[in-house]
């Protein structure tokens, strides 16, 4: 008995112990909490006045001055246009749309008129021989999506098979290629910078299938021909990530090497004519600045 009373009061002092430990852990992180919410200046919901400036920019950490972004209800499917979008092709109508030539490396010539392709029910189809498509609105920095199906049809050749892109400010093209089956080189699939950098992973799609690109480019900053600030891309194929934050070389060419010319700080968005009849559907923009500071230079 005597021994069993032994073992309870050690029982009890080690219960009492680990009572007292867990008090104190508590204390300390009640502590460790007030001090992160902070004494003066504001409450945690509402900000902070007596904080630092973030570098380089005008605001306190945590300023309460600091504009909210505004609010953006996301699309109900990952391909629906969010509610600040700009509509550029809803499968109606060609409105946004001129004829137009881009030319490697200066970049695109728009014309007057209606452009040639073929409206389908809710898409877009090259017509081969009629001149490439551009935006009438002009872009700097922008997200974009696009939808595209590659042909069914052989094509005339192998590079006609399946080939278009897209040319961000007319000048820099994430590349649409039909290569199921029908190999090219890397810098020259699907999701490629063209002739500068071949995707990270081939997230391509048989011919005929619906497929997406979500791309965040990041105009250059010129000064003449001096570059500022080269130009940065992201994209998404397919929702599988094939560009990450890659700096391009300068305007797309072919069969040379890339290099930054003098250009206009805003350009029209240009769908190639490759001669292949690809479709494009559900087709939006979002000009991309920051809420709360001056535009990027
Ligand atoms: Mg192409």
């Amino acid at each position: 008995m005597r021994k069993n009373s032994h073992v309870r009061s050690i029982l009890c002092v080690a219960i009492a112990l680990a009572i007292f430990t867990m008090a104190a852990a508590a204390q300390s992180s009640a502590t460790r909490a007030a001090g992160a919410s902070g004494k003066g200046g504001g409450s945690a919901t509402l900000g902070y006045t007596d904080t630092p400036l973030v570098p380089g920019q005008r605001w306190h950490v945590h300023d309460p001055a600091r504009p909210y972004p505004p609010k953006v209800a996301p699309g109900v499917s990952r391909n629906d246009s969010p509610s600040d979008a700009i509509i550029l092709f809803d499968g109606k109508d060609l409105a946004h749309w001129l004829p137009a030539t881009q030319t490697m490396p200066t970049g695109v010539t728009i014309r007057s008129g209606s452009p040639a392709w073929k409206l389908g029910s809710g898409y877009m189809e090259i017509v081969p021989g009629t001149g490439d498509l551009a935006t009438k609105e002009k872009f700097g920095d922008v997200q974009l999506h696009a939808e595209f199906a590659l042909p069914t049809t052989p094509g005339v050749s192998r590079v006609d098979r399946g080939n278009s892109g897209i040319f961000l400010q007319g000048r820099y093209e994430v590349q649409i290629f039909d290569e199921w089956e029908n190999p090219i080189y890397a810098d020259g699939q699907i999701g490629a910078i063209y002739g500068q950098w071949p995707p990270l992973v081939n997230a391509g799609l048989k011919p005929g299938e619906w497929q997406s690109y979500d791309i965040v480019f990041d105009a250059p900053r010129m000064d003449g021909d001096r570059v500022l600030k080269p130009a940065w891309i992201t994209v998404i194929l397919n929702g599988v990530i094939v560009q990450n934050h890659t700096e391009l070389l300068g305007p797309t060419v072919y069969r040379a090497a890339a290099k930054y010319i003098a250009q206009p700080a805003e350009d029209a968005i240009v769908l190639q004519n490759h001669n292949s009849p690809v479709r494009f559907r559900n087709i939006w923009a979002r000009r991309l600045s920051s809420n709360d500071l001056p535009e990027k230079k």
